[in-house]
């Protein structure tokens, strides 16, 4: 039994058998390998080959059948690499001339591969290095004998460690079957954390080294309130978190009663809560849970699914099936935030020194024009399809701003030409999410209708901590006075302008933010599906002029820690069982 301490990023706790994904990169050690042991050598090597082309003739046939041809023809490109006579010679012949193991010479001559690809000027060449990685690692784990895990065909429930999770493996993920994570590193508002809350499963996060203690079958503990993971628990303790299971189970019964009611303090001041989603189908959860709109549809993630650029055409059908699925709420449609923490950096021909502070996002988008466009397109072709509103995300200059709407005001204008309909008063809103905007807040508000403020992102670059890095995490606060100061003002600078604001960041989810957001005059709270009974209960056991009070006494405070005591005392007050 083994007790280990990180960050708890979804409540509940789950009892369950381990799956274990190991870390990306493999490291491979060079090693000799005696004249008289090659042959045998080589014939590994082969071997691993031809296991992977069976795995990967599986997986074409039930990618075609799912999913059609363009998606099997990711497969094919793998499939052909591994028939490509030429390399598999190279391989044969590295683990010859250098006296190597099978694994050496096939990392060695995939990476070699993949510069040759890295170095062409077409994209779709330069993109395919992130599959010839992919190709190498498959070899690799065949070799050294690691099961390639399957995250999208599980059979029985299961609890998934890792040491980091992908967005792109959140995104393939088969979320029936799976009931908790737990990961080696990552913080409060990092990818695992926001996909457990949406999925509202208990995950707890930077871990250390867990995946190096846990092997898949074990018997894994997770709660995710104290940030506690346990592996091949004893009896005592499987008895008591059974207990604390069945006890957050009781909670979850009573939030339901507040389902249908509506988000309004006892002096009946009603607000909004809005649910986030990364597809269509987290809309179930969050009408589930009584959201009033989708106040953040995250599209990159439909890119991150399919694993290629998606077509005008798939990005129309995801956002019409999403607008049938919320009948007539509200939809705000965020154009493409890819980049940073949702692109691996080691699939970029040549990764950035600084990703955060890199080529992400709108940034992304204005330097593809042609890619930005056709996103443009559907979403305003959809936008007469239902209560479809715009966003687009990571502003951080007014020109980068005017550039979009340009962009935008171009697409509409072909539309027009070609005669396809589109709601021509769209409502069109910029993210706060970038100091820089925040400070120009009342600049900003006079080109949009609407603010949606992203605090996972603004307390990062405002605090300048890395919301991924469990190292940090200590120091990722949304309590800072600066923070505050910043939520405050822009809020304020919406009511001057008349245009409304959102949070849309973890913090709009936080029962122990809830008093506060209210108190500054938040109208708009967007959040995981599974926070809304929570945040409500708290909005219905409270008056506006509490709220307030709490908010103006939180202004005063110079210190999180402070804050964070203040607003757990006064949440207590009103809704004892909250902390
Ligand atoms: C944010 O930064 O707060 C936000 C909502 O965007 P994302 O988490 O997708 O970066
Ligand atoms: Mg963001």
């Amino acid at each position: 039994m083994e007790i280990k301490k990180g960050t708890g990023v979804s409540p509940g706790v789950v009892i369950g058998t381990a799956i274990v994904l190991d870390a990306e990169d493999l490291v491979i050690p060079k090693r000799h390998v005696p004249t008289d042991q090659i042959p045998a050598e080589i014939a590994r090597f082969q071997d691993a080959v031809a296991v992977s082309r069976k795995e990967l003739t599986t997986l074409r046939a039930e990618t075609l059948a799912k999913y059609g041809k363009e998606i099997a023809g990711i497969v094919d490109f793998h499939l052909s690499v591994l028939k490509d006579k030429s390399l598999l010679k190279q391989v044969d012949k590295e683990i010859e001339t250098v006296e190597t193991t099978a694994e050496y010479a096939v990392s060695s001559v995939m990476r070699r591969y993949a510069q040759q690809f890295s170095q062409m000027t077409d994209r779709y060449f330069s993109e395919r290095v992130k599959d010839v990685h992919d190709i190498e690692k498959r070899v690799l784990k065949t070799l050294i004998g690691q099961k390639h895990q399957d995250l999208t065909h599980l059979t029985s429930d299961v609890v998934v460690i890792a040491h980091d999770l992908l967005p792109s493996q959140t995104a393939a993920l088969d979320r029936t079957h799976v009931k908790g994570f737990a990961t080696d590193v990552g913080g409060r508002t990092s990818h695992t954390a926001i996909v457990a809350r949406a999925m509202g499963i208990p995950a707890v996060v930077g871990l250390g080294d867990l995946v190096g203690h846990v092997s898949g079958g074990d018997t894994v503990i997770i709660d995710g309130e104290r940030g506690v993971v346990i592996v091949n628990p004893d009896a005592d303790q499987l008895a008591e978190y059974r207990e604390g299971q069945a006890d957050f189970a009781r909670h979850e019964i009573e939030l339901r009663e507040l389902i249908d009611l509506p988000a309004e303090t006892l002096d009946g001041h009603a607000v909004s809560l809005q649910a986030n989603i990364e597809g269509t189908t987290d809309i179930d959860t969050a009408l589930y849970n009584g959201a009033q709109g989708i106040g953040l549809y995250r599209t990159e993630f439909l890119y991150l699914k399919m694993g290629t650029e998606p077509s005008e055409e798939d990005h129309f059908q995801a956002y019409a099936e999403a607008i049938n699925a919320i009948e007539g709420r509200p939809l705000v449609i965020r154009t493409l935030d890819l980049g940073a923490d949702k692109y691996t950096q080691a699939q970029l021909a040549s990764p950035e020194r600084n990703p955060f502070l890199g080529d992400r996002s709108i940034r992304m988008c204005l330097h593809d024009i042609p890619m930005f466009k056709r996103q443009l397109r559907a979403i305003m072709r959809a936008s007469v399809l239902g209560d479809v509103r715009i966003m687009f995300p990571m502003i951080s200059t007014i020109m980068e701003l005017r550039q979009a709407k340009m962009i935008l005001k171009d697409v509409t204008e072909e539309l027009e030409d070609e005669g396809v309909p589109f709601r021509q008063d769209i409502s069109i809103g910029m993210m706060i999410e970038v100091p820089s905007v925040a400070l120009m807040a009342d600049q900003c508000a006079k080109e949009v209708n609407f603010f949606s403020i992203g605090t996972n992102d603004l307390i990062q670059y405002t605090l300048a901590v890395d919301r991924t890095n469990e190292k940090v995490a200590g120091l990722f606060c949304p309590a800072h006075p600066a923070v505050l100061r910043l939520i405050r003002d822009v809020i304020r600078a919406g009511a001057r302008n008349s245009i409304s604001v959102s949070v849309c960041g973890e913090m709009a989810g936080e029962k122990l933010y809830t008093l506060l957001l209210l108190g500054l005059g938040l109208n708009i709270f967007s959040m995981n599906g599974p926070d809304i009974p929570e945040v409500k209960k708290i909005i219905r056991s409270t008056t506006m002029e509490h709220a307030k009070q709490v908010a103006r006494r939180v202004m005063s405070f110079d210190s999180e820690r402070q804050v964070m005591h203040f607003l757990r005392e006064e949440t207590r007050k009103i809704v004892p069982e909250a902390f």
